[in-house]
């Protein structure tokens, strides 16, 4: 039988409220399995509505099935930690992590053994109890010790009284968005570093793991702000655009009103330094991105009388990028915060600064 799918309507593979199997099997073939059908039941009276919206045009189809299963889901069956454990600020990975942590599905030796997957050995970081979720990351001494150091550094005593993989320390709203995006950084380090142990025969680091918490928690609440930044790039540029650079000079600390020209200086200073390191090292950068107006301006129009204070410094770059076949675009400063960053730890580094004038080696 020829079917027209475009004119097919639910009604012609039904009869009342049963479906007609016969239909069915013209339409799907016969390897449709009509039994998967019988235990649904078709109630003829009521309107039709879509199971999900199929408008898809701006969004992935797996985030309307995640969302229509979630919204089906009663109020008892949906644990608030996972609206609050996607907004922390902490790497997607580090995400991903926890939600095997909440699920009980990290692949500790205790669960790999539930799975016949290996034999039940003892905690690789003390060597005395079974190694599960909550030994791991709660009872083990090297693990109380690591949270121990953490509450002096941050100055909040963080302690999980009824284990760490209900996840209550995330939802009973005792600790700042902060404090638990450096808890969840933690854990993870804390099973990297477990597995460096397995693995590598690696010795733990506790200052290590919750200085490492402190500083990925910082940089993905800074990055936040970055994101116009990676839009800016992801629209405009493709991968075979390969490396860009990002110039910015800081000025000088204690400084507080730097004179305009000084600092219009210290910005092409900054950008020759960094054409020269292109060249230096054979990078191929196309494009670069300084973050004013005025530096762009004067590169491309130099205006001999404003600027003649410039003039050798404007030629030697022109030459450089010419010779680089770069093009120079600017960005406000926020979506370059790594090189303003950079730049300010340059500044407040007496080492780089003397490194750069061939005045100190790097230790
Ligand atoms: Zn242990």
């Amino acid at each position: 039988m020829d079917v027209d799918v475009d004119c097919l309507t639910i009604s012609d593979v039904t009869i009342g409220d049963r479906w007609n199997e016969t239909q069915l099997e013209h339409v799907f073939g016969t390897n449709f399995n009509v039994q998967e059908l019988t235990s649904s039941s078709i109630d003829p009276n009521s309107c039709n509505h879509w199971i999900w919206n199929p408008h898809t045009r701006h969004h992935k189809i797996s985030a309307f099935v995640y969302k229509h299963l979630n919204q089906n889901l009663t109020q008892s069956e949906s644990w608030p930690g996972w609206q609050l454990l996607w907004k922390l600020n902490i790497a997607p990975r580090t995400k991903h992590f926890l939600w095997t942590v909440f699920h009980g599905r990290l692949s500790t030796s205790n669960f790999l053994f539930q799975l016949r997957l290996g034999p039940n050995n003892t905690c690789a970081l003390c060597g005395l109890f079974p190694e599960t979720i909550d030994h791991l990351f709660c009872q083990c001494i090297i693990a109380k010790h690591v949270w121990n150091y953490l509450s002096l550094k941050i100055n909040t005593y963080i302690h999980f009284p009824i284990g760490f993989a209900v996840g209550s320390w995330l939802t009973d709203g005792n600790l700042s968005k902060h404090c638990a995006s450096i808890i969840a950084a933690t854990a993870w380090l804390i099973w990297k570093s477990h597995c460096d142990v397995i693995f590598r025969n690696a010795i733990i680091n506790i200052p290590a793991i919750a200085c490492r918490a402190l500083s990925h928690v910082q940089e993905y609440t800074a990055s936040n702000r970055c994101l116009a930044g990676h839009k800016l790039i992801l629209n405009n540029f493709s991968c075979a655009n390969e490396l860009f650079l990002f110039s910015h000079s800081s000025p000088n600390p204690g400084c507080c009103a730097i004179a305009m020209i000084d600092s219009l200086m210290d910005e092409l200073s900054a950008l020759d330094v960094a054409l020269h390191s292109v060249l230096d090292n054979r990078l191929n950068i196309k494009h670069i991105f300084v973050n004013t107006t005025t530096t762009l301006s004067i590169l491309n129009h130099p205006n001999p009388v404003t600027t003649w204070r410039f003039n050798s410094q404007i030629a030697n770059i022109r030459s450089l990028l010419e010779e680089l076949g770069s093009s120079i675009h600017c960005t406000p400063k926020t979506w370059m915060l790594p090189a303003v960053n950079l730049a300010t730890h340059g500044v407040n580094s007496s080492d780089i600064n003397l490194f750069l004038f061939g005045r100190e080696l790097p230790h």
